[in-house]
């Protein structure tokens, strides 16, 4: 018995020993082909030399000091590469160690700003349903999945989520992907107003939704119909793009794809690509600038804030990414794998949509297609995927997201940029195998 609480109590996970390019290996000695990156994180792929020459050598150099004494030559570097690189004035960093990390940051970054701007009754943030931001406390309350929520509730702030941009779901038959736009914006709209806008902080999104609802893209137009909607009330605009982020939608930003720009981007995952713990918080600068000519601080600071080996690994990162051009790959590789998904997955008839964004796609999974409806809940298909997946060697990424407020079956696909076609190949041929097997074992 593991003394590890595992995500599962009853349940030890195998035991990984090793990983290399697009593979991991277990102590059985059993190679996985990596389609998932882990969780969205391995975008250059396991144990790239440039990274870990980087990591080495700053470990052997400066391990660590506190930030509270000093700053370090490799968040000061990975700081200025960011900002050099973010779209727009987004160029304050604030560095930490994870996804939830950040959007908390972002989350008190917002509050202080609008502190020492003077509009300190703005403490309410807008979010979406079906949206994951983390699974610390203030996280866990913008996230919109009401069953991940609900047995914390007591401990969480209020936030009025509304209705994702959610097209293979939300749209109604015969209306048009304007009307279909219009009618959340409408909505959001509605849910500022009903807050009372001069109580509004801001509007937190995923640019692309990951986990938890399948690498849902936005309808065109749909964040700048937001954009416009903070601007009307005074909202900052803060965009989670732990998952969608760091070249993994085919752009370094999903975001720039929309052709708006965030008051403040929560990063992660990506950043690090496995290598070492990290997040960021990218702020425009007019925030930092109120906060610097005001108090002159942020109230914040984690031990582990701008860590100067994690600092260097997603430095390395960011290199890798320009240096092999891999966020360009991400886009061609994405648009490969989206086909070779049509045309395995394109006619099955569990298979009720195909969707997302360069190297981050989804599927989802139903009962029958034409009423779309989701598989018994109980039956915890997505799990049934994994596990089939995982017997023959293939790691996806599965979830039980919300559909229509209950459970639904997605599969979530998020290989390294490094994928070359035969790998999407082997990947596709061994979901399909995977996909059938749980489906005959759920009696389908
Ligand atoms: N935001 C999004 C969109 C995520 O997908 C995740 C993690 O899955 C997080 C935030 C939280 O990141 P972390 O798990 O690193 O705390």
């Amino acid at each position: 018995m593991s003394h590890i609480i595992h995500r599962s109590l009853r349940h030890t996970p195998a035991l990984a020993v090793g990983a290399r390019g697009m593979h991991v290996f277990d102590s059985d000695g059993k190679a996985y082909l990596d389609a998932s990156g882990g969780a969205a994180v391995s975008s250059l792929g396991h144990a790239h030399p440039h990274v870990l020459a980087a990591m080495q050598r700053q470990i052997a150099q400066l391990a660590y000091a506190h930030n509270g004494f000093f700053s370090s030559a490799p968040a000061e570097a990975l700081a200025e590469r960011l900002a050099a690189d973010a779209p727009g004035d987004l160029d304050a960093v604030y560095l930490v160690s994870g996804g939830s990390e950040a959007v908390e940051t972002a989350m008190k970054l917002a509050r202080q700003y609008a502190v020492e701007s003077g509009q300190g009754e703005r403490g309410v943030f807008i979010a979406r349903r079906q949206s994951y931001h983390g699974n610390t406390l203030g996280a866990l309350a913008l996230g919109g999945n009401a069953w991940r929520r609900q047995p914390f509730a007591p401990l969480l702030i209020d936030v009025p989520h509304v209705a994702p941009c959610y097209e293979y779901r939300g749209r109604a038959p015969g209306q048009s992907q304007d009307d279909y736009t219009a009618a959340l914006l409408a909505e959001l709209e509605a849910a500022i107003v009903a807050a009372g806008p001069h109580r509004v902080l801001g509007f937190c999104a995923e640019t692309v939704v990951g986990a938890t609802a399948g690498a849902v893209p936005p309808t065109p137009g749909y964040f700048k119909g937001v954009r416009a909607l903070c601007d009307k009330y005074g909202l900052l605009l803060m965009i989670d793009e732990v998952m969608c982020g760091m070249g993994r939608c085919g752009s370094l930003y999903a975001i720039e794809q929309e052709g708006v720009l965030p008051d403040l981007v929560a990063l992660g995952k990506g950043l690090g690509a496995g290598y070492q713990p990290v997040g960021a918080v990218l702020a425009r600068r007019h925030i930092v600038a109120r906060l610097r000519e005001g108090s002159g601080a942020f109230q914040h600071g984690h031990t582990y804030t701008a860590h100067p080996v994690a600092a260097a690994a997603a430095l390395a990162v960011q290199e890798v990414l320009a240096g092999e051009r891999l966020v360009e790959a991400a886009a061609q590789r994405g648009a490969s794998l989206m086909a070779r998904l049509r045309a395995a997955f394109g006619a099955h008839p569990h298979v009720g949509d195909i969707r997302g964004r360069g190297l981050l796609l989804g599927i989802e999974l139903v009962r029958e297609r034409d009423g779309k409806q989701p598989f018994e809940p109980e039956l915890k298909l997505h799990a049934a995927v994994k596990e089939c997946a995982l017997a023959r060697g293939l790691m996806v990424y599965p979830m039980g997201g919300t559909v229509d407020g209950r459970r639904g079956d997605h599969i979530l696909l998020a290989p390294p940029f490094i994928a070359s076609e035969a790998d999407l190949s082997e990947i596709v041929s061994r979901l399909e195998d995977a996909l059938a097997n749980a489906l005959a074992g759920a009696g389908y």
